[in-house]
C-alpha cells in the first residue's frame, strides 16, 4: 500500500541517506520492508538545533498507523483534449501566463500567434548586460520585456500561495524543459536567472514544433470588437502596422505597459483601480540573514542561502512587509520606460551572491492616488519613478545607508554592505521619489524590524528605490468565462491582477486556456 508520510525530521547537519532510518523509527518498521521517494523538503530552522523536514511517498506492504501517514491519492495528469480550431488564437505577452496559455493551446491542436514587444532571450541578454554595464536602455528589452517576460531575469522563486490542480503540471514542465528536478520536491523552489534563459529557448522550440508562431519584437498597438471576432493592430519587427483576425485573444501583458492599457482603455476595455504598494528594495549581508536563520548550524555544515520574511502593522494603519526576497542575489533595474527607474531583485541558481535583497513595502490604497481615472495607479506610480531618474546619471538608482535614512540625512559614503545594483547609484534621501506617507512607514516599520529580527541591526544596510512594481494598479473584470467586458479577449497573469509571480501567472494561463477549450467543440 502507498502512503504519504510527513513531518520526518533530521537534523540539518545530517545526511540526507540518514532519511531510512529516520522514517523507519517514526513507522517502527525495519529499513527493508518499505521503500519510499521524496515529494517534499523544507527546512525548519525556527529552534536553535534546526531540521530538514521531509514528506514521502512509501509503500509498504505492512499498514502504517502514524498520525503523519495518510493513504495516497494520485492526483489525475493534466489531459489536453485534441480540438478541432478553425482560427488561430493570438496571445500577447510571452511571460509565464502566456507561456502557458500557449502552450496548453498549442498542445490542444492550436497553432497560437503570439505577440511579445520584447526580444529572444539570447538578444534580451545583450541589451540587459548594456543597459548594466553602459546605462543604455531598450524600452522594449530589458528585465520586464522580452521572451519569457518579467520572470526569466528574476531569482525564478516558484512558490506560491495558489492552490491549484495546475501547480504540479508548471513544475513539472519546467523539469522537462530544464530545470533542476530539486524544484519538484522542495518547499521552496526556485531555478535562478542563470538557467531560465535556456529553459525559455526550449519552451519556445516545442511551440515552434507544435505549429505556433512567435513574433518577437511585435507590439499590439490596437486592439478592435468586430461583429465576428477581433481586430488586431500591431507593430512588427519591421517597424510597420500589421493586421490579424482572431475570435480569442488571450492578454497576457504583465502590469508594466502602461502604454499598452491606456490604448485598451481608449478600445472600451474595463479595468478596476486597486490598492498596491510602494517602497525600496534592502540589501544587506547573506551572511547575516544565514546566521539569524540557521543558528548555530550556520557553517557547519552547507545549507541553502536563507530568506526572511517581515511583516510589521504601522501606527498609520499602513504595513511595511518585506517581498520577493532574492537570497545571495543582486538589485536589478526593472524599468520598462525610457527616463524611469524602477527596482527589483534576481539571483542566479547557485544563490552565492555576497548579499541578499528583498522589497521593504508600504501599502498604498487607492484613495491614495485616485482622481477618477481607473489608470490612475499606472500614474501614480510612474511619477515617482520618473522622479527617481536623474539625467545626469542614466538609470543610476536613489540609494541610502539604512542609519542615515533613519536619521533623515543623505549618506555620503557606503559602509560594509556594497551596493549591488548597476549600472550605478546617487545618494538620496528618497524625499523626492517617494511619497511621504511611505518614508514614515519606511522609517517607523523599519526601527521596530531592528527590534524584533537581528540582521537589521546594521547600519550599513542599503536601500535602493524605487520599487514600485510588486503587483498591479488595476484589475481587469472577467466573468464566470474568465472573458472580459470586450467578447473573444481573455485578461490573464500578472496584468489583469490575477496572479502575483512566475507559477500563478502560469497556472492562470493554463486555467484560462482550458476554460477556452471546454468552449470549443471537439
Ligand atoms: C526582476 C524580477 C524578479 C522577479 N522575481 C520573481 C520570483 O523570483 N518569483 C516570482 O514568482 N515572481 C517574480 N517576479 C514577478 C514575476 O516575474 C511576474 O509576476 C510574472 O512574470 C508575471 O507573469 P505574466 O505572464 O503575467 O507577465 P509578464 O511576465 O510581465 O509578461 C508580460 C509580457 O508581455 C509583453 N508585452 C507587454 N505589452 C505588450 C504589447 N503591447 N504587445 C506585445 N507584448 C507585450 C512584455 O514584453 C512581457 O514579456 C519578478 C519580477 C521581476 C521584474
Amino acid at each position: 500500500m502507498k502512503y504519504l508520510l510527513s513531518n520526518i525530521k533530521i537534523p540539518l547537519s545530517a545526511k540526507e541517506e540518514t532519511l531510512p532510518e529516520a522514517i523507519a523509527k517514526k513507522i517502527g518498521l525495519s529499513p527493508k520492508s518499505f521503500s519510499f521517494e521524496i515529494v517534499r523538503r523544507s527546512i525548519d530552522a525556527r529552534k536553535q538545533e534546526g531540521y530538514w523536514v521531509y514528506r514521502v511517498l512509501l509503500e509498504s506492504k505492512k499498514p502504517l498507523f502514524s498520525k503523519d501517514a495518510a493513504p495516497y491519492l494520485p492526483e489525475a495528469p493534466l489531459l489536453i483534449e485534441k480540438k478541432h480550431w478553425s482560427y488561430r488564437p493570438v496571445v500577447i505577452g510571452f511571460g509565464p501566463a502566456g507561456l502557458f496559455a500557449s502552450l496548453v493551446l498549442a498542445r490542444s491542436g492550436a497553432k497560437p500567434i503570439i505577440l511579445e514587444r520584447g526580444k529572444n532571450v539570447d538578444e534580451r541578454k545583450k541589451d540587459i548586460e548594456r543597459l548594466r554595464n553602459n546605462g543604455v536602455f531598450d524600452p522594449n528589452s530589458n528585465v520586464s520585456y522580452g521572451e519569457g517576460g518579467a520572470g526569466t531575469f528574476s531569482d525564478g522563486k516558484l512558490n506560491t500561495g495558489v492552490k491549484s490542480p495546475f501547480a504540479h503540471f508548471i513544475l513539472e514542465e519546467f523539469v522537462k524543459h530544464g530545470a533542476p528536478k530539486a524544484i519538484l520536491i522542495d518547499a521552496k523552489p526556485h531555478i535562478g536567472s542563470d538557467l531560465l534563459p535556456q529553459i525559455m529557448t526550449s519552451f519556445r522550440k516545442e511551440l515552434l514544433s507544435l505549429g505556433a508562431d512567435i513574433l518577437f519584437s511585435s507590439q499590439l498597438m490596437d486592439l478592435e470588437e468586430k461583429r465576428n471576432g477581433l481586430l488586431l493592430k500591431y507593430k512588427g519587427e519591421d517597424g510597420l502596422l500589421h493586421s490579424l483576425d482572431t475570435k480569442t485573444c488571450f492578454l497576457a501583458y504583465g502590469h508594466s505597459p502602461f502604454d499598452t492599457a491606456k490604448m485598451l482603455q481608449k478600445r472600451g476595455l474595463a479595468f478596476v483601480p486597486k490598492d498596491y504598494s510602494i517602497g525600496v528594495r534592502l540589501e544587506v549581508h547573506q551572511k547575516d540573514i544565514d546566521v539569524s536563520n540557521y543558528h548555530e548550524n550556520y557553517g557547519k555544515t552547507p545549507l541553502p542561502s536563507s530568506s526572511f520574511q517581515s511583516v510589521i502593522h504601522l501606527s498609520n494603519g499602513r504595513s511595511l512587509y518585506s517581498f520577493c526576497m532574492c537570497p545571495g542575489g543582486e538589485v536589478v533595474n526593472s524599468s520598462s520606460d525610457v527616463g524611469t527607474v524602477v527596482t527589483n531583485g534576481m539571483s542566479e541558481n547557485a544563490r552565492n551572491k555576497e548579499n541578499g535583497n528583498a522589497a521593504m513595502l508600504v501599502s498604498l490604497r487607492v484613495e491614495d492616488y485616485f482622481k477618477g481615472d481607473m489608470l490612475d495607479g499606472y500614474r501614480y506610480r510612474e511619477y515617482f519613478e520618473k522622479k527617481a531618474f536623474k539625467r545626469e546619471k542614466p538609470y543610476f538608482a536613489p540609494i541610502s545607508r539604512l542609519r542615515d535614512f533613519l536619521d533623515d540625512r543623505v549618506s555620503s559614503h557606503i559602509g560594509s554592505v556594497s551596493p549591488s545594483y548597476r549600472p550605478g547609484f546617487y545618494f538620496s534621501d528618497f524625499k523626492d521619489c517617494l511619497p511621504s506617507f511611505a518614508l514614515h512607514s519606511l522609517k517607523e516599520g523599519l526601527l521596530s524590524l531592528m527590534e524584533l529580527q537581528p540582521f537589521y541591526k546594521n547600519d550599513d544596510i542599503i536601500l535602493t528605490g524605487v520599487e514600485t512594481r510588486s503587483s498591479s494598479p488595476v484589475r481587469i473584470p472577467r466573468n464566470e468565462n474568465y472573458e472580459s467586458n470586450i467578447h473573444g479577449l481573455y485578461p490573464i497573469g500578472e496584468g489583469a491582477s490575477f496572479a502575483g509571480g512566475i507559477t500563478s501567472a502560469a497556472i492562470d494561463g493554463v486555467k484560462v486556456a482550458l476554460k477556452v477549450l471546454d468552449g470549443l467543440s471537439i
